[in-house]
């Protein structure tokens, strides 16, 4: 990996070469700093209004990809003119009933029986938090001791393996994150080639950028590696198949102030 700020020449070059840019983001790690509570993870003024600024200019269409909820994510940031994904693209807030396909609503019971079965076993764990979005079940670890994730870990695999070994679900990662998701073949590599094809039908020479943290980015950095600019926000997890890196959440909004 190379590093975006000091090899911003090449890609103001790539970016004069563009007549559109797409640019696809990350929240959690990428616009903002990863917090203890999530709900604490608010945008800074400074990112806020970054982000407003580029939501107006006419050769720039932004997309938040996000693995929380769309409700949540569009709440977050709220700002109007944006394009939301949420659970990994699962969610798509330019669908007509904001899933990227109608009979992922069929998983929902499912995602309750796990949930229910999860709090049963968890009841007397300290610190792990069962997140319902919906579509998807995050169990939180990140406030758990150390000396019982495993355990935590453990409780996860015995109510999650019925559903895994009969293909009804699977099973997602992130930083300190352990996710139940429907057995569909989706990402969020696949939520950004679908909005790029889309877009390609109105610009022509479009030019995708792609700002991640986490583990579910690698899908997105895999399918636009050779179709645009990958940058990858270092943090707890080290290494990644973007491109670019840059440092922190400060440097994204460095970085992204620089190249518009
Ligand atoms: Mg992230």
């Amino acid at each position: 990996m190379k590093s975006a700020l000091s090899n911003l020449k090449d890609i103001l070059q790539k970016k004069e070469k563009a007549s559109h840019l797409l640019l696809f983001l990350d929240y959690d790690g990428t616009l903002t700093p990863i917090v203890k509570n999530p709900d604490k993870a608010i945008l800074s003024p400074k990112t806020r209004n970054l982000l407003k600024s580029l939501t107006k200019k006419k050769s720039i269409t932004v997309s938040i990809v996000s693995g929380r909820g769309l409700k949540k994510i569009k709440s977050l940031v709220g700002i109007k003119g944006l394009q939301y994904a949420g659970c990994h693209g699962l969610e798509i807030s330019s669908k007509v009933n904001g899933y990227a396909f109608s009979h992922i609503k069929k998983y929902l019971p499912l995602i309750k029986d796990i949930k229910k079965g999860l709090a049963k076993q968890l009841r007397k764990v300290d610190g792990a938090q069962i997140e319902d979005k919906g579509i998807v079940l995050a169990l939180h670890y990140r406030r758990v001791p150390k000396a019982t994730i495993a355990q935590v870990k453990q409780i996860f695999d015995k109510v999650t393996k019925p559903y895994i070994e009969s293909k009804r679900i699977r099973i997602g990662k992130g930083k300190k994150v352990l996710e139940v998701r429907p057995s569909v073949d989706w990402n969020k590599g696949k939520y950004c080639l679908y909005l790029l094809n889309n877009l390609k039908k109105r610009y022509k020479n479009l030019l995708p950028v792609y700002i991640g943290d986490d583990e579910t980015d690698e899908a997105a950095f895999r399918a636009l590696k050779q179709k645009g600019i990958t940058i990858f926000v270092k943090g707890e997890k080290k290494t990644s198949s973007a491109k670019y890196y840059l440092s922190s959440t400060e440097e994204v909004v460095d970085f992204l102030k620089l190249l518009f």
